[in-house]
């Protein structure tokens, strides 16, 4: 969180990512579902690219990892028993003032001075006081008055007019709740000593504090040091306001400086409720039956699938300690704070490997697994010095776990976890083995012992993953026009191996007829092994930056020279532009594939 962000670059990114079709808010619209999001035809095959390169380097390539896909909806039982019923949930504050939840641990120390205020009441005179002041001030006109006609605007011009008919030494009110009160408190008493009517003593019960509205709940605000005092009374008065008071006028009770306090929005200095547990799971029922029996989670991380299909997977895979168990899939959380574009979102996908061992190659295993992990961000074109490794502090680790890093990216909102990786101990698999009275030891054949094996999880964020490959692609640059002159282009840098289109194929010119044969035959030679872009649409620059703003690395154009028709050596030849250097090179259509797979892989 130390980094700088860039708020203006985060808001390109979000607008090109609409604009381009990777990332659309979920429900749109409806006006959108908070916390969800779709991925466009872009999006999905960014996103597609990341998973499959994930599976293929963490289950493909390796002996010692096999795949599965668990079920989202979970048996109570499971999350019982990892302790996520229990302890699965956030300590969450609320702001007095606006409701905006927040996580207790997010709000930042603030020091200044705290302004209480008690026994509020509304300044503005009751329906009662309003009518009696009609009729003091109106002797002349007939009642019965109409009380909805009277605001509280025409209550202080009416309170005005008796004063000067009675020519009475009570001076004007400002605007301000207090100062209106005063005002009505001196006419009442005023009144009070020289009754003509029964309208007087109607007016000053009227306007007793009962009659008007109180509101009993003390209320503080913080004013930090070097702010303006006035803005405590406003806050009080709004906080007042939306409990009912029209005018609140308040008491202040106390005003004491305080340091270091997580105790007031950091945004308005309103107070803030005592945390409170907010258990993130979101829960549905199945069958026709809504109660307690018929509850199921939607999972909130894929990996307690992975723990309760252990043994079954251990049996049919006939694996050795170390071996592990991959899954890609989504999860769901109730964050409270959705927010920075998809990175904290309601439903999100995971990319999670169990990687089950020995208790004593528990430690070396994580840090193993750490070097890997950073080696997979690179070679998806995040590179290293914009990751960063927290190893996370004894107090924040959970509980059962001996060692966690963090790896993080430098986001343009802030420095911010990619994936964890976890020693989780023999915890899990201890804690399902216990509720579910199954065993879940592993039968060591060489020390013919039995015990429960250990686990290191590296457990990755699929969505904060392709938000990171975005933020780190998205650049500006100058590049030259059809008339040579330099203009501005937007470039996704993707890694072509992310890279949701691999290849753009152009026809010089769409009304040639051969050109565009040749070019349509080239799309079907390539189109088998990967995502191809037929562009034949404006001019030839204009495909390209087309192109280079979703981050298509290799663009093909079909020339006349493709035709054979200045030199017949170059028959069947065409330019291949990268994006990146913007260099072209003349290459052989047959050797288009090759070329192009051996670049992309
Ligand atoms: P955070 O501290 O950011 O809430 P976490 O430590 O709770 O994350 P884990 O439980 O370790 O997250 O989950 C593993 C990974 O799942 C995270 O590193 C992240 O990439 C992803 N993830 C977790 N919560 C979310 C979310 N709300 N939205 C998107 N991805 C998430």
């Amino acid at each position: 969180m130390n980094t700088p962000t860039d708020t203006q670059r985060m808001e390109k990114i979000v607008s090109l990512c609409k604009r381009r079709g990777f990332i659309f808010q979920s429900s749109e619209i409806y006006g959108g579902l908070n916390g969800a999001w779709d991925y466009g035809p872009l999006g999905v095959e960014l996103k597609r690219n990341l998973k499959n390169y994930w599976w293929r380097v963490m289950v493909h390539e390796r002996d010692d990892v096999v795949g599965m896909d668990g079920a989202i909806l979970t048996h109570p039982a499971v999350l019982k028993a990892s302790g996520h019923v229990e302890g699965f949930s956030d300590p969450m504050v609320d702001c007095r003032l606006t409701n905006q939840r927040f996580k207790a641990d997010q709000i930042p120390p603030q020091t200044g001075t705290v302004f209480t205020y008690e026994f509020a009441r509304d300044a503005t005179p009751s329906d009662e006081a309003l009518l009696a002041l009609a009729h003091l001030a109106e002797t002349d006109a007939e009642p019965p008055f109409s009380k909805t006609t009277i605001t509280s605007l025409d209550a202080v011009d009416l309170g005005k007019r008796i004063v000067e008919r009675r020519k009475l030494t009570i001076p004007a009110p400002s605007k301000e709740p207090d100062s209106i009160e005063m005002f009505f408190l001196s006419l009442s008493a005023e009144l009070a000593r020289n009754p003509r009517s029964e309208w007087e003593e109607r007016f000053r019960l009227g306007y007793s504090v009962s009659e008007r509205g109180v509101c009993g709940d003390p209320f503080r605000v913080l004013v930090r040091t070097g702010e303006s005092e006035s803005k405590a009374k406003k806050t009080a008065q709004t906080f007042y306001q939306k409990r009912r008071l029209k005018l609140p006028v308040m008491s202040l009770l106390s005003k004491e400086v305080i340091k270091e306090t997580q105790g007031f929005n950091p945004d308005n200095g309103a107070e803030l409720t005592p945390p409170r547990a907010f258990n993130l799971m979101l829960e549905t029922h199945l069958g026709a039956v809504a109660d307690e029996s018929s509850k199921v989670y939607l999972r909130p991380e894929t990996a307690q699938s992975i723990f309760v299909q252990f043994k079954n997977i251990l049996e049919v895979s006939r694996k050795k300690l170390p071996f592990g168990i991959a899954q890609i899939g989504k999860a769901f959380r109730n964050e409270i704070n959705p927010r920075n574009f998809t990175f904290r979102s309601r439903e999100f996908e995971q990319m999670e490997l169990e990687y089950f061992c020995r208790p004593e190659q528990g430690m070396e295993l994580l840090e193993y697994w750490k070097e890997e992990r950073l080696k997979f961000y690179e070679n998806i074109g995040i590179p290293r010095s914009r990751l960063h490794v927290l190893t996370v502090p004894d107090e924040e680790r959970a509980f059962y776990s001996t060692g966690t890093y963090d790896i993080e990216y430098e986001f343009p909102f802030g420095r911010q976890e990619l994936e964890g990786v976890a020693y989780r101990t023999d915890y899990d698999l201890s804690q399902h083995q216990k509720a579910s009275g199954k065993s879940l030891e592993y039968f060591d054949e060489e020390t013919k012992k039995r015990f429960v094996p250990h686990v290191v999880e590296p457990s990755a964020g699929v969505d904060r993953t392709v938000l990171a490959l975005i933020c780190e692609a998205y650049s500006e640059d100058q590049a030259p026009n059809e008339k040579g002159a330099m203009e501005s282009r937007i470039v996704l840098r993707f890694h072509p191996r992310v890279a949701p289109i691999k290849c753009a194929v152009f026809p010089l010119l769409k009304n040639k007829e051969p050109l565009v044969a040749k070019a349509k035959e080239i799309v079907g030679l390539l189109r088998s092994q990967m995502t191809v872009f037929y562009d034949e649409s404006g001019a030839i620059g204009r495909r390209y930056r087309r192109q280079d703003e979703i981050g298509t690395p290799f663009g093909v154009t079909v020339d006349f020279e493709t035709l054979g028709e200045k030199d017949p050596a170059l028959r069947d030849t065409v330019t291949l532009r990268d994006r990146d250097s913007m260099q072209q090179e003349r290459v052989a259509i047959q050797d288009l594939p090759v070329i192009l797979q051996e670049r992309i892989r």
